[in-house]
């Protein structure tokens, strides 16, 4: 199934709304993508509806509501909310991934519910979550009427970050693959797992230096190698995708975890066993005792001895 197609249609094209696309539908219908990819943020805290805000008291009143980087608003159902700046979008799911070799960011918004978690690799039978009115939505219709608002904001970014048209998408004509950046675990070497949700990569061991990607909780990685700050400690990773940077691992918390290698147990030799023997056509007796008499030969306990044979 599709973002868009019979059972939701266009309310508000990219020309409109600059950044994305909303779709209408069915209040409380599943949220699918076509192809498979990997969830990298989610919202989830939001009541339907309850929560959503009040879409033309917030644009009448943003400046005054805004504290910080919270608005406290008054929710459609008249309760006091609070919303972080970045989470207008109310439930939302984000999801990355590649269309050729070219990497896409997809978000969804305003879901009344979310199914998935960080990390789960999704495809096109997972329901990602159910479309709603959580966040902030416009309607015209009646406050009282459970659906309003309710529509699928859709998103589509690119490595650059930057918005592009998300129809196509939308559409399914463009197909998401998910490729696994992480690397397969190998006892032999030093690993890292990423404990927090998301850890930027870096292409140096500082936190000025460009952000290359990020690493995201489950993830496993060898480290190439390690340096110290006061408040990291920095590891080298390779992606199976051939990025090489530096993920940082904070001192006070807990997000990476470090599995060093196992060394190898020594070879058990056992005393009783005798080593290699020599090819037995190697060898053979030069010496054959004419008549009887006494020959000396001292061996120490353990030492063995082979007639080799003579070769010309
Ligand atoms: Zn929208």
């Amino acid at each position: 199934m599709m973002l868009l197609g019979a059972e939701r249609y266009v309310t508000q094209n990219y020309q409109q709304h600059k950044t994305a696309e909303d779709y209408s539908g069915s209040h409380l219908s599943p949220i699918k993508i076509t192809g498979r990819a990997k969830v990298v943020r989610v919202v989830n805290h939001y009541k339907v509806h309850e929560d959503s805000i009040n879409y033309n008291d917030f644009i009448k009143n943003q400046g005054k509501w805004r504290d910080g980087d919270y608005y406290h608003c008054i929710s459609i159902t008249g309760k006091e909310i609070l919303f972080h700046k970045d989470e207008l979008g109310g439930n939302c799911v984000e999801v990355e991934g590649y269309i050729g070799n070219q990497y896409y960011r997809y978000g969804m918004f305003h879901m009344a519910s979310v199914n998935v978690q960080v990390g789960d690799i999704v495809d096109s039978n997972t329901v990602l979550g159910l479309q709603g009115n959580t966040g902030l939505v416009d309607s015209t219709k009646s406050r009282s009427d459970v659906t309003y608002g309710t529509h699928v904001h859709l998103e589509v970014t690119n490595a650059s970050g930057n918005y592009i048209n998300p129809r196509e998408y939308a559409l399914g004509n463009q197909v998401i693959t998910y490729l696994e950046q992480s690397n397969p675990i190998d006892t032999s070497v030093d690993q890292l797992v990423v404990v927090a949700d998301k850890i930027n990569i870096r292409k140096d061991a500082t936190v000025n230096s460009s952000d290359l990607g990020d690493v995201y909780k489950g993830e496993i990685y060898t480290i190439l190698n390690s340096q110290e700050d006061d408040l990291y400690t920095w590891y080298q990773i390779k992606t199976n995708l051939d990025l090489v940077g530096w993920v940082a691992a904070s001192k006070s918390e807990n997000w990476i975890q470090v599995n060093k290698k196992i060394e190898p147990d020594p070879p058990i030799v056992d005393p009783e066993e005798p080593e290699e023997k020599p090819e037995q056509d190697e060898y053979i007796l030069l010496f054959t005792c004419p008549k009887t008499d006494v020959y000396y030969l001292t061996l120490q306990e353990g030492e063995r001895l082979y007639l080799k044979k003579k070769t010309t």
